[in-house]
């Protein structure tokens, strides 16, 4: 038996490029929450992976980041931008989650961000965006002649495309030494933690625009009962009217929220659920820094 390798690597990019989607393609969970609006991830979410790269066991140990955030200057901003700079001090490999056809300001701004000791992967997401097939050669020259790479991967992270091709990459950069974490492992996230994120991933999916950003998901009660997890639920608005909209006429968005939350928790827990789901206001609970720590934001 080969001698093991294991290693973090850590994803990075522009808010919306797709690394929370890119990390659960890669662990084979959807363990990190996704949408179509930008920032929806807030706090950095270790993804774990133990399998045999051509026959060397291998642990990737990828750490999912917020997108660095230059718009809004709030507590929480600043708590997630030191979030991303904090995860790329001690890493292994970076992945530098790019959409393909689109490397702009806030991708290079993100791209200074990496130490240059640490080995950099382009990763060129959204390939099945694209028309042409011809674009993909001169995009990915373009993007070899703004640093040393260690390599470019051009790849479908929600189609499952040629993610195995970025596994060899990042293993071939990982050092031989012993594993981390036990081979079963999927995270160091709680699954208290894991339950509050999949309530505010349906709340970025199915609550109008700018509503979830000012929303955030607490667990008052997470305990084990008869064999199923039975877990109350706080969602904190910044305002009257928020509850309003969360709670939709008679109940039917929260019902929904909830519903579909639930589903999500079975499947990732692989048990029963109990769910109960309260919409509570908190005025100013993102410019608020001791709530937030005691939110979880680190
Ligand atoms: P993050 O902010 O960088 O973590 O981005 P997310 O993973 O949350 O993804 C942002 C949006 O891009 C979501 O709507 C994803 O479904 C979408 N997305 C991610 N990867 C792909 C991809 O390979 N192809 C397409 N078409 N959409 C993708
Ligand atoms: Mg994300």
């Amino acid at each position: 038996m080969s001698q093991s390798k294991c290693g973090v690597v850590a994803v990075v990019g522009r808010p919306n490029v797709g690394k929370s989607t890119l990390m659960n393609g890669l662990i084979g969970e959807h363990l990190s929450i996704t949408s179509s609006k930008p920032q929806t991830t807030r706090h950095r979410v270790l993804g774990v992976m133990t399998q045999p790269v051509k026959d060397v066991p291998t642990q990737f140990i990828f750490v999912d980041t917020p997108g660095f955030q230059t718009k809004h200057s709030n507590a929480l901003n600043k708590t997630m931008n030191r979030a991303v700079l904090t995860a790329l001090a001690d890493v292994n490999v970076i992945l530098w989650v790019v959409e393909q056809g689109k490397v702009g300001h806030a991708d290079l701004k993100v791209l200074e961000l990496c130490p240059k000791e640490v080995p950099v992967v382009a990763v060129v997401n959204k390939l099945d965006q694209l028309n042409d097939k011809n674009l993909v050669l001169p995009f990915l020259q373009k993007l070899g002649e703004m640093r040393n790479f260690a390599a470019i991967v051009p790849l479908s992270a929600q189609a499952g495309k040629n993610l195995d091709a970025l596994k060899e990459v990042v293993s071939g950069l990982l050092p031989e030494q012993p594993f981390f974490y036990e081979e079963d492992t999927l995270t160091d996230r709680p699954e208290k933690f894991l339950a509050a994120e999949r309530i505010r991933e349906k709340l970025f999916r199915l609550v109008g625009d700018e509503l979830p950003y000012t929303c955030t998901v607490v667990i008052d009660r997470f305990v084990i009962e008869e064999g199923r997890r039975v877990i109350h639920a706080s969602i904190l608005v910044d305002r009257q009217s928020h509850k309003a909209m969360i709670i939709g006429k008679g109940g039917e968005k929260l019902k929904r929220i909830a519903s579909e939350a639930r589903q999500d928790m079975e499947r990732l827990f692989d048990g029963r659920v109990h769910l109960e789901t309260w919409v509570k206001v908190r005025s100013g609970w993102a410019d608020n820094a001791s709530l937030l720590q005691s939110l979880g934001y680190e």
